[in-house]
């Protein structure tokens, strides 16, 4: 166990079995040297409690690297739950829950992740003060599709694009969902022109009709000549062969873990492709979650969201002038905010910078 922990430099693994309601639950908390750790809760049919544990780990850690490139005084933790055969009670389970990340006094901050909703927040909300995401707080994700929209914007200009007037910009969106949906808004209401896929019919017919969007085969969208692919669906949709198929200037969008493995950052750098990384561009909607859960009003959370054009920008330069994946970059710059900085609660780089 501590082998992995020291591997993935999390600094606490926390186990829940509470007998009433069944619950068995993971807390992982990366690091908190900036701040508390906040990060979603998923509940989710596990293989094995090892299968649970590595993902709460790998999460975890991401949400470290995602607060700390987005210039937020957080840290990074994730709650797994192991979804039974059966769920007697979904209240007294998330109550459950709440009273779990309760005991961790502040150290952990939750929300809604794969499996998990509003109602299940309210829930752990009757327990704790440290849950986010009740259906008082509302969806994150048009406020992830802003900071997905403002990185596009920031890639477009690096590419001698202007920003404004996307009239002459083509956009590949793969994935209508909440995300996907709200950014194709955005881009349609900036002019941009919209190719669109989701396996979904009834999402892809909406947005068809919405915003004038040409529909192509979800397992062909990649390959659509355009200015920008931006995939707002599944995870792993970089591999190998689908990089040599990419017909685009810029990779931008919402999906977590968008690379299949590490090296595929490289492979899109020597195509000579801007790639956004994932967990910087995807940050609007944790922007969103952590303001809101301090008290900060709309405008202050909108202007948050701006930043992740100007980290954006600061880290594509470093990638084209050091001729590094900016996959690469990311980490680098998020680790040099996470291990280097030596003040707590201190972040070395971000807006204006
Ligand atoms: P969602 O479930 O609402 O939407 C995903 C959409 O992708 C669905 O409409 C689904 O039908 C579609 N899809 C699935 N497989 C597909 C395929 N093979 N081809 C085309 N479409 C496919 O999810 P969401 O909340 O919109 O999130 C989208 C992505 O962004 C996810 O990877 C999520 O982890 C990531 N993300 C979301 C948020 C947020 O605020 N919701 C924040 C950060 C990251």
């Amino acid at each position: 166990m501590f082998k992995r922990m020291t591997t993935a430099r999390v600094n606490d693994l926390h186990f829940k079995y509470d007998e009433q309601t069944g619950l068995k639950a993971i807390i992982a908390i990366h690091n908190t040297r900036l701040g508390p750790a906040l990060g979603g809760c998923r509940i989710i049919e596990y293989q094995s409690t090892d299968q649970a544990i590595d993902d709460a780990i790998r999460l975890a850690k991401g949400m470290s690297y995602k607060a700390a490139l987005a210039n937020l005084p957080l840290g990074g933790g994730k709650a797994v739950i192991l979804k039974p055969a059966k769920i007697h009670d979904r209240t007294l389970l998330f109550e459950a829950f709440g009273r779990f990340v309760n005991e961790l006094g502040g150290r952990y901050i939750t929300a809604m992740d794969a499996g998990t909703t509003t109602e299940d927040m309210d829930a752990a909300a009757t327990q704790s003060h440290y849950v986010t995401c009740t259906s008082a707080t509302g969806n994150p994700a048009p406020f992830t599709a802003l900071g997905v929209f403002t990185g596009i914007k920031a890639c477009l200009k690096l590419k001698g694009h202007s920003a404004t007037n996307l009239q002459s910009v083509h956009v590949a969106i793969q994935g209508l969902g909440n995300v996907g949906y709200e950014l194709a808004r955005l881009l349609y209401e900036t002019g941009a022109k919209l190719t669109v896929a989701d396996i979904d019919k009834s999402k892809l017919a909406r947005c068809v009709n919405e915003f004038n969007a040409t529909a192509a085969p979800a397992d062909a969208i990649h390959k659509v000549h355009c200015d920008i692919f931006s995939p707002c669906g599944l995870g792993s949709i970089l591999t190998k062969t689908t990089i040599d198929e990419l017909n685009c200037q810029i990779v931008a969008g919402s999906a977590n873990n968008q690379l299949a493995l590490p090296h595929c950052g490289e492979i899109i750098h020597q195509r000579n492709i801007l790639y956004a990384p994932d967990y910087l561009i995807n940050a609007g909607g944790l922007m969103f979650v952590a303001l809101q859960h301090k008290g900060a009003k709309l405008d202050a959370i909108k202007k948050k969201i701006e930043e992740i054009g100007i980290t954006l920008n600061t880290l594509l330069k470093r990638s084209l002038n050091q001729n590094m994946p900016s996959s690469e970059i990311a980490d680098h710059m998020a680790e040099e905010v996470l291990y280097k900085s030596q003040q707590s609660n201190k972040v070395v780089f971000g807006a204006g910078q």
